[in-house]
């Protein structure tokens, strides 16, 4: 009998991190302030984040790093996830390649975001924090926060973009059976709020002002800390423990992964799985290849440009050094509302721009086309994110049956598409629409960074 899964005994679970800025040759560049365009310290990033992720954020000299003990106990409530040897798939794309693919479906919340969650309110606790607060935009990062608030017995305030709180409902449904309090922005209850209402009383809100309200809370209110679910070095750090699994999973598959691919939005599930593999190459000269799938109308990682900009849409956070479109980009309304980001992370802006790996960008209706093939095969509905990374699956695996090689692909499945159905629906009934950009376009928003 061929086996079909591998699961890692709780005993086999990884008990440290893997932080990749130890192994750059070519470390990232540090975040700076906008105004004095000095470099920002750990006392600078801890007046809003909990200080220990400050520390993990600026560390570029330890490459392991110990997942504490309580983190462990809460990580053992759903890891491992499975590893997945997709044959059903492989069958209809009838590839000599063989599929992995890691399930990060199959948690409380169903997708990856909670590997970050637990760990930052962890630290928050640990610090006297009493209430952690951030913004959500399609509601996965507020889901996972709310959770594990919950669990380290905090109090979260979840500051929801408004028009995603009436497009998704189920999502605040589901922080609020968290127990977190959850606002649509922009509300009056911050200064930032009232500003943008009383310019604009029918302002639909954005990632941008919501994450100026949840910034304006953590910092004026004492015991408040604000937490981040992408992006930032430590998120990409925390969700390492996807890849160094995975690792000792392919092992017990007898393989090692020629590719590795995952969806892009701010870099966590990709940095997550591609990470621990990455390091043979830059240790031990491995030649995996490293891909990171991208929406076709938000494609930072193959058109932006390599320059400090503003890690949000209004420009209240620190310069980051990162591939990006313009902090004034503007995303059309896809169904993967966790990729419509106009940045990259700033360590795999780095990787990207060594050459250490690449992006592709993909039309929307393709990924949901290899959703429904996923789904129909491999009997999961995939997130409409992670359905850019089976997207990207499939062109290597048919390149594959072109050529006749026989490579080792592994994706990271970053959630299960369940509360996503009104997508999938759009897409059964012909109603969805790609969007490419004219490099015009581009150019405009770059411009005006
Ligand atoms: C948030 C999200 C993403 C994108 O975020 P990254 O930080 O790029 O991983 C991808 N997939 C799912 C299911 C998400 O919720």
């Amino acid at each position: 009998m061929k086996q079909k899964r591998f699961m890692l005994p709780e005993s086999e679970l990884p008990r440290e991190w893997y932080n990749i800025q130890a192994d750059m040759a070519t470390k990232p560049l540090l975040p700076i302030h906008p105004k004095t365009r000095e470099p920002l310290g750990v006392d600078d990033l801890a007046r809003i984040f909990p200080r220990e992720c400050c520390v993990q954020e600026l560390d570029q000299t330890n490459a392991f790093i110990p997942i504490p003990d309580e983190v462990m106990e809460k990580y053992q409530y759903y890891r491992s996830t499975p590893l997945v040897r997709a044959y059903a798939l492989e069958e209809a794309l009838e590839t000599p390649a063989h599929i992995y693919f890691k399930n990060e479906s199959v948690n409380p919340l169903g997708s990856h975001k909670i590997n970050s969650a637990l760990p930052q309110c962890y630290y928050a606790k640990q610090e006297g924090t009493t209430n952690v607060t951030t913004e959500t935009g399609a509601g996965q990062w507020g889901a996972a926060l709310s959770y594990a608030a919950s669990v380290f017995g905090l109090e979260a305030a979840v500051y929801q973009v408004k028009i995603s709180m009436q497009q998704k409902p189920y999502r605040s449904s589901i922080m609020r059976t968290f127990g977190a309090a959850v606002t649509g922005s922009p509300s009056m209850s911050t200064r930032a709020g009232k500003d943008i209402i009383t310019r604009d009383p029918r302002h639909p809100g954005s990632l941008g002002t919501a994450i100026s309200e949840a910034v304006e809370l953590a910092t004026t209110t004492p015991g408040c800390k604000y937490t981040l679910g992408s992006v930032l070095n430590h998120v990409a750090l925390h969700q390492s423990i996807i890849g160094l699994e995975a690792e000792k999973q392919m092992a017990m598959a007898g393989e090692y992964p020629d590719v590795v691919i995952a969806c892009f939005g701010g870099g966590s599930n990709f940095g997550g799985i591609a990470f621990p593999f990455m390091r043979h190459n830059l240790k031990d000269g491995k030649t995996t290849d490293f891909i990171a799938a991208e929406p076709e109308s938000c494609p930072k990682l193959t058109r932006g440009q390599f320059r400090y900009d503003f890690g949000d849409e209004a420009g209240y956070t620190p310069l980051l050094p990162m591939f990006t479109l313009g902090h004034g980009f503007k995303p059309a309304n896809i169904h993967a509302g966790g990729l419509r980001y106009h940045g990259a992370g700033m360590i795999v802006s780095q990787l990207l721009k060594d050459g250490l790996m690449r992006g592709v960008d993909i039309p929307q209706t393709e990924t949901f086309e290899a959703g429904l093939l996923f789904a129909r095969t491999e009997g999961i509905i995939p997130a409409p994110e992670s359905s850019h990374a089976i997207a990207a699956t499939v062109r290597e695996a048919l390149k594959c049956k072109q050529t006749g090689e026989q490579k080792v692909i592994l994706f990271n499945l970053s959630g299960h598409g369940l509360i996503d159905m009104t997508a999938y629906e759009q897409y059964l009934n012909g109603d969805l629409m790609n969007y490419q950009l004219s490099d015009e376009e581009i150019a405009r928003n770059l411009d005006r960074i």
